[in-house]
């Protein structure tokens, strides 16, 4: 047994401090950021994500994201049909696999049709909630060799180490975040994580130092929260709970007669939830690591992703970052005493 002495950061430890800055408008912030990934590729757009989980990962939020250059992981579960009607707009989509047998056939097996239904897509998305085990590195590498055109976005991991195997493997950008999901109990149920923004300063660093990129997953719950991630390194910004409750999610909107107030189911894709709808329940051998819960009902995204945008683009004239790709060159963060109660919607 070995104890790390360092401290290690989430987003509620830290504040940005403000800089002297030459620029005069949020405008003139460039939200838009070109990367040219390991695979040799190139990709023009908002580095925003909405999570690929069963609410928030539908075609609707692909549809409505691909107008703000933003990018949708569709979640794996999102029907074939379904799915068609966001090919129009694949340089924006990616389509998620997960490591099931199924998963494999699909994408590695030449399965007649599924080929073809794959090749439109720019973004595979291979997601695993351990993004640790030799087996998902050789996933990987697998994947790299059928598809060596396609930007691959592996994880999740949350360390430098594993980061770079993933890199190296074949993956383009590797999905950071062990825990500190808004619906996740990962921590709680296996005293497993890494504090969110210390892992995205780690993981960039490392990602960064061979060309690679890392998409920060997990733990946003303000716009504040997503500018620290970019602050801290983080090329992508993966959200899931900021982009619930919103009409582009799946689900019905609940109205309670007692608070008058309207909600829409949220769940952890290792919820019991989830695994009642996918899987049959929650197999013997294993426990739930999410979390079910109502969120309150919030109209159609675009609103929300304006906020964000604002948030962000107010953070990089704070700190005097034309755009959003040099805001960790212009940002320190500075510790803090106390945890901010920052949930999005009530500041
Ligand atoms: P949020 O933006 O809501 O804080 O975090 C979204 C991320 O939480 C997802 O992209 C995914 O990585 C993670 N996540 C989603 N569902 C679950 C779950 O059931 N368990 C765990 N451990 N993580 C989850």
């Amino acid at each position: 047994m070995r104890i790390e002495e360092d401290l290690k950061l989430d987003y509620s430890d830290v504040l940005i401090r403000p800089k002297r800055s030459e620029l005069t408008s949020r405008k003139e912030v460039q939200v838009i950021r070109e990367i040219q990934f390991r695979n040799g590729d190139s990709w023009l757009g908002c580095p925003i994500v909405a999570a690929n989980m069963d609410t928030v990962g539908t075609p609707e939020m692909g549809i409505e994201l691909t107008k703000h250059n933003m990018i949708t992981c569709l979640s794996k579960y999102v029907g074939e049909n379904r799915r068609y009607d966001v090919h129009e707009k694949e340089n924006n989509i990616a389509i998620s696999f997960g490591m099931t047998q199924k998963d494999r056939d699909n994408l590695l097996g030449g399965m007649m049709g599924f080929t073809d239904f794959i090749m439109p897509y720019r973004f595979i998305c291979l997601d695993v909630a351990n993004g640790y085990t030799q087996k998902f590195v050789d996933y990987v590498k697998e994947v790299r060799e059928e598809w060596p055109e396609k930007t691959i976005i592996a994880g999740n991991v949350a360390t430098a180490e594993m980061t770079e195997a993933l890199l190296l493997a074949g993956a383009d950008i590797v999905k950071v975040g062990i825990g500190p999901g808004s619906v996740c109990t990962t921590r709680k149920i296996t005293g497993v994580g890494y504090p969110q923004l210390s892992a995205v300063i780690e993981c960039a660093d490392a990602a960064h130092g061979i060309g690679g990129h890392i998409m920060a997953d997990g733990g946003c719950q303000s716009p504040g929260d997503v500018a620290k991630a970019f602050c801290a390194g983080a090329d992508f910004v993966m959200l899931g709970g900021m982009l619930a409750g919103h009409d582009e999610c799946a689900g019905d909107i609940e109205h309670c007669i007692e608070t008058g107030e309207d909600h829409m189911v949220f769940y952890g894709m290792s919820s019991d939830t989830a695994m009642n709808k996918h899987s049959g329940g929650v197999a013997t051998y294993r426990a739930s690591e999410g979390k079910t819960v109502r969120v309150p009902y919030r109209g159609p995204v675009k609103n929300t992703i304006q906020q964000i945008l604002g948030g962000v683009r107010s953070c990089a004239t704070y700190i005097g970052a034309s755009s959003i790709k040099d805001m960790p060159k212009c940002a320190t963060f500075v510790k803090v005493n106390r945890q901010l109660n920052t949930v999005f919607g009530n500041e």
